[in-house]
């Protein structure tokens, strides 16, 4: 029989449920618990493809090509696992389930309603993952905060699942304290978590977010208010890394407290703990530093560039090498070339991200030049490989005005257009090249210097791609094409030939995991430390 944690929010969002949840799940794996996170999102959007990453945050893609939460990469990153869809459920996602069920006449006679129906099928939905895949424990992470309309009907339906099942509910607040009075504040934890009780539910364990570690008084004190024993109160204060709140949690006896609520007899995995523990380590330790700029036009919401930013700290625990991040709006090196330079000076890297839309396109450009001319090293990622070989065309093939079908439909040079399948598309929603796809790498390249073998897989999420009538061109100036997919119909990665640049049209940030680090980015850091001297 599979049990449940139930993980909610309160107060504020931004607390940063994703990791907790993903802790959570971590420790139990750690004890061979065969266990799997889920979450639910209130909002209407049927998935997250169709969201702007400046307001939500990075869309993350499965292997399965479904576009999903930003949460799914703290899961995936931390478990060590490829999820699928089965595990995401939307507001949007229910009520289309629902009233097609409607339609089709399986509530025939009955008016449809929140309870039963609604929650029914919440309920039904959970249960069948559970059984698909032979849970012991499903973690649900319910997004938004207790209080919100969006998720009240879901809440419901895990306080129903609670009467069927065994079921653990984890409650995340917020202890804030103000300068000038000097001390944690518990009342608004109170407040939030009165409003739980009112709906039903009483916290088994909270976990406390807060700046400092939380003080025994107020822990008691909040332990008192919410009906829950002192060691059930979780400290979780702003660490240096978010890879240590698995084992700050088990340091507080979390493990031991969830194996003995649940009733399950986990024996711990001590080789896999010791990984990630000298990993966490490493990262503590490590001394020498590299510069790194991030040349992208959603700059200023760093949760648009999640993966990306993980990824890098993963090839920093691989390394011991600590990356300092410079972020550059694109638009900013639109300017001048002066600016450019100033922007750009004595950074060891540069790395242009995915990215849609026109704006700051010509600043990634003026980017990867500086980079080719200087010989700086350059990671480009999906719409990083897309200007890669524009940049190339213009600036050695000659091409001058090359660019982008996406960017200039007019172009004399359409180095990057749109696949002939993609013309026709008019729905946005799951309609580009999304998921898991086989590339070939060629021998003798820094692509497979990186991975080690010659066909590899990552995910894509992208509608352009390289022109395959500039392919020749492109090669005979000097570009070399390193991956191709399995029909080498389509380009994956190219690189340069005179310094290290290399690009591929897939997102290998987002398979990049803290034990796993993508290659493709160990590979660069370490070109990076090279260019910093400090290798
Ligand atoms: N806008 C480009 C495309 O659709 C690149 C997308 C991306 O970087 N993910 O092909």
């Amino acid at each position: 029989m599979t049990k449940y944690i139930v993980v909610l929010g309160t107060l504020l969002s931004g607390l940063g449920k994703g990791l907790i949840t993903s802790s959570i799940a971590r420790i139990l794996k750690w004890y061979n618990v065969n266990v799997m996170p889920f979450k639910f999102d209130g909002y209407l959007n049927y998935d997250c493809g169709t969201m702007n990453p400046y307001r939500h945050g990075e869309v993350f893609v499965l292997d399965d090509g479904s576009e999903v939460d930003m949460d799914f990469g703290n899961y995936e990153r931390f478990l060590n696992i490829n999820m699928n869809k089965d595990f995401s459920l939307t507001g949007g996602k229910l009520f289309k389930d629902i009233i097609e069920k409607e339609r089709r006449g399986e509530f025939l006679g009955e008016d449809v309603q929140v309870i039963p129906h609604l929650v029914n099928e919440i309920l039904a939905k959970i249960k069948n993952i559970s059984n698909k895949y032979n849970l012991d424990v499903l973690v649900i992470e319910v997004g938004g905060t207790v209080g919100d309309l969006e998720n009240s009907y879901f809440i419901e339906a895990m306080r129903h699942l609670a009467l069927e099942e065994k079921v653990i509910f984890f409650v995340v607040t917020y202890l804030p304290k103000l300068r000038v009075v000097g001390e944690q504040k518990t009342k608004p934890a109170q407040l939030a978590i009165k409003a739980l009780m009112q709906m039903g539910i009483r916290p088994d364990f909270i976990v406390t977010r807060s700046e400092e570690e939380i003080e025994p008084n107020i822990k008691k004190k909040l332990a008192l208010f919410s009906n829950v024993k002192d060691d059930h109160i979780i400290d979780d204060h702003d660490l240096d890394t978010i890879y240590a709140i698995p084992l700050h949690f088990m340091e507080q006896g979390l493990d031991n407290l969830l194996l003995n609520e649940l009733d399950i007899k986990g024996e711990i995995n001590n080789e896999e703990l010791k990984k990630w523990q000298e990993r966490v380590e490493r990262l503590r330790n490590a001394k020498k530093r590299v510069s790194i700029a991030i040349v992208g036009k959603y700059t200023k919401l760093h949760d648009s560039y999640a993966s990306l930013i993980e990824a890098i700290h993963h090839a920093e625990a691989e390394l011991g090498i600590i990356v300092d991040i410079k972020w550059v709006e694109s638009e900013e090196l639109e300017i001048n070339n002066d600016r450019v330079k100033e922007l750009l000076n004595g950074i060891h890297g540069i790395i242009v991200p995915g990215g849609f839309g026109k704006r700051g396109i010509e600043g990634m450009i003026n980017a990867i030049e500086f980079a080719r001319t200087n010989k700086i090293p350059y990671l480009g990622l999906c719409l990083g490989l897309q200007l890669m070989s524009i940049e190339y065309a213009r600036n050695v093939c000659n091409l001058e005005g090359a660019n982008s079908t996406e960017f200039d439909p007019n172009t004399k040079y359409k180095v990057v257009d749109l696949l002939p399948e993609q013309l026709n598309v008019i729905y946005k929603g799951g309609t580009m090249r999304l998921g898991l796809w086989d590339s070939k790498l060629k021998i003798n390249t820094k692509a497979y210097e990186s991975y080690k073998k010659e066909i590899i897989q990552e995910r894509h999420r992208h509608r352009y791609e390289v022109n395959n009538e500039y392919r020749e061109i492109l090669e005979n100036n000097g570009l070399i094409i390193s991956g191709t997919t399995l029909d080498n119909k389509l380009v994956e990665f190219i690189e340069w030939s005179n310094s290290f640049g290399i690009a591929t049209q897939a997102h290998p940030e987002l398979k990049s995991r803290f034990l796993e680090p993508s290659p493709l980015f160990v590979s660069f850091i370490k070109e990076a430390a090279k260019q910093a001297s400090i290798l």
